[in-house]
């Protein structure tokens, strides 16, 4: 069809007329070709037997909408030998058999329903100016993907494989995406290895899949991929590094508390009332300092005491009518740790603490001409964080920089975050935070220098240190290093591959983003067949 024309088919139809109405313009069509192929015995006839007249919706202007007055023709068919003996003239390019609308009619509301969804597809079009119902929307997305199967006769050599949540916490799919064409090729209604398996045993052409790190995928690609190499994903190697270390400082949180308060001593220029919490002692000084509210410690208390009794960490969410991640994290600990959330962000005033120091000495009181000030140097916060950072000065009338590090202390994950950044840049005072915990812990040292040479490894793809890192950490004493190395080990060619591949799930992320997208567009009423054929619409 070429689109560019003002007819659909002008080989095949020409217009007789237009007629306008006040909100609506009418075009009367005829065909023009002298003969017609019969549909079933493909013979040509020009034996005319009677005209009808057929109204079709077609693509409007200017958003007014256009009907068209199609003089369609029957013709009979003089072959003797078929069963038909008249038939309806087909015009393939204007108008499918029985349809209402003309084909670009019907391609530009499936391509609207794709893009948009039905219900909102339906509300665009009648702003175009042509009406359709949310249910031929529908219906046009079921026949357009039950027409186009996109996983038959694509030949898929790197395949990325993924789960997606229907229902977070419930029930889970899986997207596979061809990552050398940058393209979902196929939604599966599960995540289970048996699934997965079926699917990979009808493509035995692919020879790499990507995959995350569960044991499903791994037991489907052996099963089912036989002779693909399989890679783990980087992004997710890197993710368990850092929630692994952020697993330390929670069940160690005292050496954070205690790290806190020396920094803290120290800025505030009190020194000699601090030592440095070294050794149980001071875990436990550090403790009887900080109690922990009764509410948490009877929480912590029922954990302990159902694990104790042998229960999974499952049970003991379900019966305490809690998270299983927090359940996770008190199992580990020997005390109940103390509530780190929303602590110790150093405010954003900060870099321009020395500035705001000397215009306040100069006399300057006023936090809005402050703002101004900082403002016209490139501070991007509001009026309140100065008014909040100088609040102090105006009490004492000391110009003094508040610690960075609030008597809270900065949480386990920002510890761990600050711990495994790449470059040893950072502010003075966060180098000052890290070497001081190092102190209070020499193990705290040793995971940060093979935290940072995996992360070195895994972005670099130096395959040829992997053997030498997990030496070290075998050697290092760590037994939360030592057991994710185990893990990694028990998935060893996965995670050699993922150190040397240049093959990642990356883009599958993206991709499940954008499913995510389409999924809350359609307000999650939409069937697994939908959804599917959605994703996988390319436009
Ligand atoms: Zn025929």
């Amino acid at each position: 069809m070429n689109a560019n024309t003002l007819l659909a088919d002008p080989a095949a139809i020409e217009i007789e007329k237009f007629v306008s109405h006040d909100n609506a313009i009418t075009i009367v069509v005829r065909p023009i070709q002298p003969t017609a192929d019969c549909p079933q015995c493909n013979q040509p006839s020009s034996s005319l037997k009677t005209r009808y007249l057929r109204r079709l919706d077609d693509l409007p202007w200017h958003n007014v909408p256009v009907r068209i007055e199609l003089h369609a023709r029957k013709f009979r068919c003089r072959n003797e030998l078929c069963s038909r003996k008249v038939f309806c003239e087909r015009l393939p390019q204007v108008v499918a058999p029985f349809a209402r609308h003309t084909v670009r009619l019907a391609q530009a509301f499936e391509l609207l329903a794709f893009a948009l969804g039905a219900r909102a597809a339906a509300r665009t079009a009648s702003k175009l100016g042509f009406q359709v119902g949310k249910d031929i929307c529908l219906r046009a997305m079921r026949r357009r993907s039950s027409l186009s199967k996109p996983t038959e006769g694509d030949q898929v050599c790197v395949l990325g494989v993924d789960d997606f949540a229907f229902r977070r916490g419930c029930t889970y799919g899986t997207i596979l995406v061809d990552l050398e064409g940058r393209q979902p090729i196929d939604l599966l209604p599960d995540r289970t290895a048996e699934t997965l398996t079926e699917w990979l045993k009808a493509h035995p052409e692919i020879e790499t899949i990507s995959r995350d790190r569960s044991a499903a995928y791994a037991d489907a690609a052996r099963t089912g991929a036989p002779q693909a190499a399989q890679v783990a994903n980087r992004w997710h190697l890197l993710k368990n590094l850092g929630e692994l270390v952020e697993r330390f400082f929670v069940r160690n949180h005292y050496l954070l508390t205690g790290t806190a308060a020396v920094v803290r001593a120290e800025h505030l220029g009190k020194q000699s009332e601090v030592e440095l919490p070294t050794g149980a002692k001071a875990k436990s000084r550090v403790l009887a300092e900080k109690p922990v509210p009764p509410r948490r410690q009877k929480l912590f208390d029922a954990i302990k005491e159902l694990q104790a009794g042998g229960q999974s960490i499952r049970r003991i969410a379900c019966e305490l009518q809690i998270a299983r991640n927090t359940v996770r994290r008190y199992i580990h600990c020997e005390t109940a740790p103390p509530h780190f959330a929303g602590a110790g962000r150093p405010s954003s005033v900060l870099p321009f603490a020395a500035y705001l120091q000397q215009r306040w000495r100069a006399g300057e009181h006023n936090a809005f001409r402050l703002w101004q000030e900082i403002k016209a140097q490139g501070f991007s916060g509001e009026v309140y964080a100065v008014q909040r950072f100088v609040r102090e000065w105006r009490e004492t009338s000391v110009g003094k920089v508040p610690c960075p590090v609030t008597s809270r202390g900065l949480s386990p994950r920002q510890t761990a975050k600050l711990l495994l950044r790449p470059d040893n840049a950072g502010s003075e005072w966060e180098r000052t935070y890290l070497a001081k915990l190092c102190e209070v812990s020499p193990q705290v040292g040793v995971i940060q220098h093979l935290g940072l040479d995996f992360q070195q490894m895994v972005k670099e793809r130096r395959a040829d240190l992997f053997d030498d890192w997990l030496k070290r950490v075998a050697a290092s004493g760590i037994e939360a290093l030592q057991h994710w190395a185990d893990g990694l080990l028990s998935d060893e060619a996965a995670v050699r591959n993922a150190l040397s591949s240049q093959w990642s799930n990356g883009q599958v992320e993206g991709q499940v983003n954008r499913l995510k997208t389409i999924k809350r567009q359609m307000y999650g009423r939409a069937r697994f067949d939908l959804l599917r054929a959605r994703v996988l619409h390319r436009a």
